[in-house]
């Protein structure tokens, strides 16, 4: 077959399977953290089509189903019950972010670092804040504690009251994979500033947003993003009567760390 033959016949393949259509150190987010803080926990937008958009990243499901890690193109659902599931690529999320994960930087952490002493050496080891990070630490860990957040029904609580009664896991000698990002300062009202951590396990049994840990011995490898892709529903509805206008910074520590 002759090449022009070809080309459109790739073109229509390409549209099919959904080709990345996004450049690396790319992050792609989907609604914003204030308007999940606000309660819209209705998805909009498929996992399948997240991931048109990356293999790396964090968010949540629909309804707040749980806390989601995309790990090398796969999609993991970390549940109420602390346990992971592969949910359909059919189900939506309300708010997440992803990118092709490239490291630029690779290098230890201090065994025995806690949450805050990684969060230390990885701003020492990329001191540059006013830029996207994307995070991958592999390791060993003594302790791991994570927490996920259960299905809500209609009408939505905030999310400060939905954290209030979030159930928390503690692991003990784990080996995983925590996957994050450390945003600039001024995202906030649209994603979390600075650091958003993630972790599923080795083994993919558990998992769920970090809320500490104490290192054993692990690596990071950083990925430096220059571009924010922001997508908003454009249905007309999504967002529709919430208050994005006050500042929500204080929610926003309640229901992270
Ligand atoms: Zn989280």
């Amino acid at each position: 077959m002759k090449m022009e033959k070809i080309l459109p016949l790739l073109l229509l393949l390409c549209l099919f399977c959904g080709c990345a259509s996004v450049a690396t150190n790319t992050i792609t987010q989907v609604s914003t953290i204030d308007a999940l803080l606000a309660g819209s926990y209705d998805g909009v937008m498929s996992c399948g089509e997240l991931l048109k958009y990356g293999d790396f990243g964090i968010g949540t499901f629909d309804r707040l189903e749980g806390e989601m890690i995309i790990l090398d193109d796969r999609v993991f659902q970390v549940k109420s019950d602390g346990l992971v599931y592969s949910p359909s690529l059919s189900i939506l999320t309300p708010f997440a972010s992803v990118g092709y994960f490239v490291p630029d930087k690779r290098f230890d952490l201090p065994p025995g670092a806690d949450l805050h002493g990684a969060e230390d050496a990885i701003d020492t080891a990329v001191p540059n804040k006013n830029i996207f990070l994307a995070l991958k630490i592999h390791g060993t860990f003594r302790y791991m504690k994570t927490r996920s957040v259960p299905l809500q029904d209609k009408p939505y609580p905030a999310l400060t009251e939905v954290t209030k009664n979030q159930p928390v896991f503690e692991i003990s000698d784990v080996s995983g994979t925590i996957v994050g990002f450390r945003c600039p300062d001024y995202v906030k009202g649209i994603n979390v500033p600075g650091y958003h951590f993630h972790f599923i396990s080795d083994d993919l049994k558990k998992g769920g947003h970090v809320l500490d840990f104490t290192l054993k011995e692990g690596t990071v490898e950083a990925d430096l993003c220059g571009r924010y892709l922001l997508i908003l529903p454009d249905d007309g509805k999504g967002l529709e009567g919430l208050d994005l206008s006050r500042d929500r910074s204080a929610e926003l520590q309640k229901v992270e760390r």
